[in-house]
């Protein structure tokens, strides 16, 4: 007898697998990442497929198979039409789902990220998004290093443990977080602006909606988009 489960699943990407199957990767509360395998694309390239298209919220009845476990039918409940009618959210929901796909490991499941992905992308859906896209992006990425356990230390010093003041700190990537002024001294590291700092704060802190609407140069933004891609580059 075959065993079967429901998921309602964020679908992350998919692609061609064996002669005529898909490999679905998706993320769901339930069953957190996992990757699974539409049988017949040929059966799935009409209607079930739309279901399947990354960025889209679905539901998805799983088929246990040995090897693989398999989608035995799925109906999709959101698809995020209007992040698709715009290539600014378009490049800002792929590359929240592109990092989400990457960091998180298989099997493990997290009702925080999965409610996170979905707030981000509801959110996306709804505003005029008034923040670059590569950067709004890095907004969902720094919270999910929090939920992964890789929230930047931007309160105390990383080195010498004292709190944060205004005025001269720099970024330590290997000890994740910030340097005071004075530990910076002794060494290199990336100096961050008091403005940048408190921007950070506010990313982890407030919903996407908000921070939408943030107001910030464009100079800060690009230093706090900056700053967060060097995060990316140093895990
Ligand atoms: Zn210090």
């Amino acid at each position: 007898m075959e065993e079967t489960y429901r998921i309602k699943a964020i679908i992350l990407n998919r692609k061609p697998f064996r002669e005529s199957d898909l490999s679905v990767s998706v993320y769901s509360a339930e069953m957190g990442k996992q990757v699974l395998v539409a049988r017949g694309a040929k059966k799935f390239r009409s209607k079930a497929a739309a279901h399947l298209e990354p960025i889209c919220l679905t539901e998805i009845m799983v088929v246990r198979g040995k090897q693989f476990d398999y989608i035995g039918s799925a109906v999709s409940d959101n698809c995020f039409i209007k992040i698709k009618e715009n290539l600014e959210k378009i490049e800002a929901a792929g590359r929240a789902v592109f990092w989400l796909n990457k960091l998180v490991k298989e099997g493990e499941s997290d009702q925080q990220i999965f409610e996170l992905l979905k707030e981000y992308l509801e959110t996306l859906d709804k505003i005029n998004l008034k923040i670059e896209s590569e950067s709004f992006a890095n907004f969902f990425i720094l919270k999910l290093l929090e939920n992964l356990g890789y929230r930047p230390e931007l309160h105390q010093c990383v080195l010498c443990k004292n709190k944060i003041l205004p005025g001269g700190n720099s970024y330590n990537f290997l000890k994740s977080g910030l340097v005071c002024k004075s530990c910076s001294k002794t060494e290199n590291f990336l100096t961050v602006s008091d403005d940048c700092i408190k921007l950070l704060r506010v990313i982890l802190d407030k919903k996407f909606a908000i921070l939408n609407n943030i107001k910030a140069s464009e100079s800060l933004i690009i230093e706090t988009k900056n700053v967060i891609n060097a995060v990316l580059d140093h895990l």
